[in-house]
């Protein structure tokens, strides 16, 4: 099922919602229903901006498909 993240018009909270169905998501601090959908934030972060710094840290990090040769994950 899945889990979004949300964000409180009103009150400005970021909050999890389980969407199941029609539910409509509801802040659980104010009870509003004015909120929005927030898009996956880690994901979204780390391929958009600074390529540079994303690339040395892939390079820090050893990944399985690294030792066995070509890794198109983390260029190796
Ligand atoms: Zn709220």
């Amino acid at each position: 099922m899945p889990i979004y993240e949300f964000r409180c018009e009103k009150c400005d909270l970021d909050f999890e919602f389980l969407v199941m169905g029609s539910d409509k998501p509801v802040c659980p601090k104010c009870g509003g229903a004015d909120v929005h959908k927030l898009l996956s934030s880690c994901g979204f972060v780390s391929k958009g901006q600074g390529g540079g710094v994303t690339r040395r840290a892939a390079a820090d990090t050893s990944c399985s498909g690294c030792s066995s040769g070509s890794c198109s994950s983390c260029g190796h």
